[in-house]
């Protein structure tokens, strides 16, 4: 600290300067999250069940640079997590990276300003009459804001991942702890409970808690639309 004479002295009081920190980070990541909701970030697919045919995993997946190393981290580490949940749940990986962008079956994209008005992703999903999506998916991510001390990374984590769900034919979920939490108005966040548990899963996602909801709709997807076999 500089010997400034109006400087406000915090060495003394180290818990309640961690403790102002703390509160800013989780008002900052509550912002970030709650304000803009992901209604309506997943175009094309409505209520019905959508998927990729079995054969067609592992997706190809390209990303075009990021502006930075830590989002180029946070952007490769949801695609590792969600290849671990598939590993675990279908023995196989559900992406794998591809250097060329023609010909992915993923495409991820940086948005530098702000074309979309509400969301901070948005994936665009289309798909056929028997519900098999359409190649490619085209995931547009909107670069969050730093905003006081927020950790931009694990935004752009969460919402690479919640987009990478989408693309792989998730709908929301009404869970709050779930990476694919909500569509807007779903849960009520004046709940405290509600609240709490949101932000505790966008601050420690854990992707494996979507396992069950990946293997039951691919279950169902393959049964009933596209055995893929
Ligand atoms: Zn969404």
């Amino acid at each position: 600290m500089p010997d400034g004479g109006t400087s406000i002295d915090t060495g003394n009081h180290p818990s309640i300067y961690l403790f102002i920190i703390s509160l800013v980070l989780t008002l900052t990541l509550t912002t970030a999250f709650i304000s803009t909701g992901w209604a309506s970030d997943v175009g094309g697919s409505g209520q019905r069940l959508v998927g990729h045919p079995r054969q067609r995993f592992p997706l190809t997946i390209y990303a075009e640079p990021a502006p930075s190393h830590a989002l180029k981290a946070a952007v490769d580490d949801a695609v590792t997590q969600w290849n671990q949940v598939f590993e675990r749940v279908f023995h196989q990986p559900a992406f794998a990276w591809t250097a060329h962008q023609a010909g992915a079956d993923i495409l991820i994209r940086f948005l530098r300003s702000a074309h979309l008005p509400h969301e901070m992703g948005e994936t665009e999903i289309d798909a056929d009459n028997h519900g098999v999506i359409r190649l490619p998916v085209n995931i547009n991510l909107q670069l969050p804001k730093a905003r006081g001390g927020t950790d931009v990374s694990q935004v752009l984590f969460d919402v690479t991942a919640h987009e990478l769900g989408h693309a792989l034919g998730l709908p929301h979920s009404d869970n709050p702890s779930s990476i694919m939490c909500c569509e807007s108005g779903a849960i009520d966040f004046k709940d405290p409970a509600t609240r709490a548990a949101y932000i505790e899963a966008r601050r420690h996602p854990d992707l494996y808690s979507a396992g069950p909801d990946i293997a039951a709709h691919y279950r169902k997807f393959w049964s009933q639309h596209y055995d893929g076999s």
